[in-house]
């Protein structure tokens, strides 16, 4: 933030955040801790793959304002801005299949305007960025110094591709332009609020051991993922934007396991009669992943705190109060 912005906020007694994304799954849980925090938040979504239960809770609280919006267009408001937090994105694997140009154009074209809305306010800026910017990872476990190895014809190049122009155009206003930026990179990520059919391994597993069906493991299950329960990340992410640093930094939590691990892990914490179903590993899935959080650690203090267990165990009472 220049000297001028901060002295602005100085004297404001409410910070004020923009939360593009506001009705998603993150960005509602974001949206969340910031009003928790004394911030008025603007929250910017279209409802493309956010949802109004998310944000529902909100409706008449004096800190919180929404405006349905595709950020791909230019974003007008009035007033002073002291915060945007760009999470506006398709984010599941399926999702982006099925908008594949959505996903790049909010990417590309509302980071832009994210970035555009920053710079005038004098704002500080978050981007939302990914673990996918390292696409099927030649180095294990990822530190941000890592370059990627992401097919950019592949089904997921949309993502990861328009996340890593994403980074590259912030990168570009902090050099040019001086706007005081933020890049986080998400490894994934669960907890009450994703959608029950985004596809994603979480919900899915869980949708399918409530209804005891068969888990479907994709491939023979030893591609790996890290989960880090959501009030572990929004925690991190929000300690980075107070940080002063602008490189990436990884916010994942690094208990590594096999995807049929986690399958097992489903079907003891929900008691489910599920057995396990194999099926075809869909193209460019990533083999393994797991953050380095030394960065996090050292600048930000930030390590996650919750259990799988007890993430779980909340994570599986509100997918009971959805099926
Ligand atoms: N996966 C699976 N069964 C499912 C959904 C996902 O085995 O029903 C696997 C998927 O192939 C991937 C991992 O679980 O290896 C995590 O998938 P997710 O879609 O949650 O996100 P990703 O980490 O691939 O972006």
């Amino acid at each position: 933030m220049s000297r001028k912005s901060s002295a602005k906020s100085a004297v404001r007694k409410q910070p004020r955040s923009v939360v593009t994304g506001a009705a998603g799954f993150l960005g509602s849980h974001l949206t969340d801790l910031l009003i928790s925090r004394g911030h008025f938040v603007i929250g910017i979504d279209n409802f493309v793959t956010g949802s109004v239960d998310n944000i529902a809770h909100l409706g008449g609280n004096p800190s919180f304002k929404f405006i349905q919006q595709d950020v791909t267009e230019f974003i007008f408001l009035e007033g002073p801005v002291d915060y945007v937090w760009h999470f506006a994105s398709p984010a599941s694997p399926i999702d982006y299949l099925e908008l594949p140009i959505q996903t790049l154009k909010v990417g590309s074209l509302g980071t832009h305007k994210a970035l555009g809305l920053a710079k005038l306010k004098e704002a500080r800026f978050l981007i939302a960025s990914t673990s996918e910017i390292y696409g099927d990872p030649l180095q294990h476990p990822q530190r941000e110094d890592y370059w990627g190895n992401v097919n950019t014809i592949g089904p997921r190049g949309c993502y990861d591709e328009a996340k890593r122009f994403a980074e590259a155009l912030t990168m570009a206003y902090h050099r040019e332009h001086a706007v005081a930026t933020r890049i986080v990179r998400i490894f994934n990520t669960y907890g009450p609020r994703m959608r029950l059919h985004d596809g994603r391994v979480v919900p899915a597993f869980i949708s399918q051991a409530l209804k005891n069906q068969p888990l479907t493991v994709f491939g023979e299950g030893q591609q790996t993922r890290s989960f880090c329960y959501v009030s572990d990340l929004i925690e991190g992410i929000y300690r980075l934007m107070m940080s002063n640093t602008s490189e990436p930094v990884n916010i994942g939590n690094p208990s590594e396991m096999t995807v049929l691990e986690f399958a097992r892990d489903i079907i003891r914490a929900t008691g489910s009669k599920s057995r396990i179903a194999f099926k075809p590993l869909p193209q460019d899935d990533p083999r393994q992943r797991q953050p380095n959080i030394d960065r996090a650690r050292q600048i930000l203090g930030w390590e996650p705190k919750v259990k799988l267990a007890e993430g779980l165990t909340r994570t599986i009472e509100y997918f009971r109060g959805k099926i």
